[in-house]
């Protein structure tokens, strides 16, 4: 179940001030070269630990200007979120899917899972705090997953921006209908002046044509 997590970062020189005072209220360490790190997840939060946690930071971010990061697992990308989106979305055209970005059609095997709004964008509290106004509280939704070929995903990487604009508008198949018949529109009317034009100039284009040509 996704919680908390608390990560509080202490250089080594200094650890053993604090070491027993974590390990007490059960954290658990994680010696580095320079930095020893201190984890401890919470669940669901009780009273106590909410004041446990405003305790610690202040302790630690506060005073000391020690690392104290809290992480919310709601905004860290999980491990089954790949199998959450073909599970939840069957291929329609066939047995292909469409990337998002550029419309077109890939089997499963050459498709990835997007998140529209990128992990390493929500791991700061103010997006996260703008991705709930959106309805988005956990990165991991089926709401914030596309289907995008690799190409476009490499292209994307953790860009925002008009790229979530395009993802968000790509979802729709609708929207991507009304682009090809758009485009094929678009098409009718350029052969449509470029045949008028050769109907109204028609001894223009003969005359340039035996003069240049022949
Ligand atoms: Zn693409």
């Amino acid at each position: 179940m996704p919680g908390q997590e608390m990560c509080i970062k202490i250089p080594n020189i200094i650890v053993w001030r604090w070491r027993s005072f974590l390990l007490k209220r059960g954290f658990s360490e994680n010696k580095g070269k320079k930095y020893t790190s201190f984890r401890k997840k919470y669940t669901d939060l009780s009273k106590r630990d909410e004041s446990e946690i405003k305790g610690l930071r202040r302790k630690f971010c506060l005073k000391t200007g020690i690392s104290c990061d809290i992480i919310d697992e709601n905004f860290v990308r999980n491990t089954s979120y790949r199998k959450d989106f073909f599970e939840n979305n069957k291929p329609k055209y066939g047995n292909k899917y469409r990337c998002i970005y550029c419309g077109r059609l890939f089997v499963k095997e050459k498709i990835t899972v997007d998140h529209i709004y990128p992990v390493d964008a929500a791991k700061y509290k103010a997006n996260q705090v703008f991705l709930k106004l959106f309805g988005i509280k956990d990165i991991n939704c089926l709401k914030n997953l596309g289907a995008a070929c690799e190409r476009c995903n490499k292209r994307k990487s953790a860009k925002t921006g008009m790229w979530v604009v395009k993802g968000i508008i790509g979802k729709s198949d609708f929207l991507w209908y009304v682009r090809y018949v758009l485009r094929i529109l678009l098409i009718l009317c350029l052969l449509f002046v470029f045949f008028y034009t050769y109907l109204v100039h028609k001894e223009f284009f003969n005359a340039a044509y035996s003069t240049f040509i022949k």
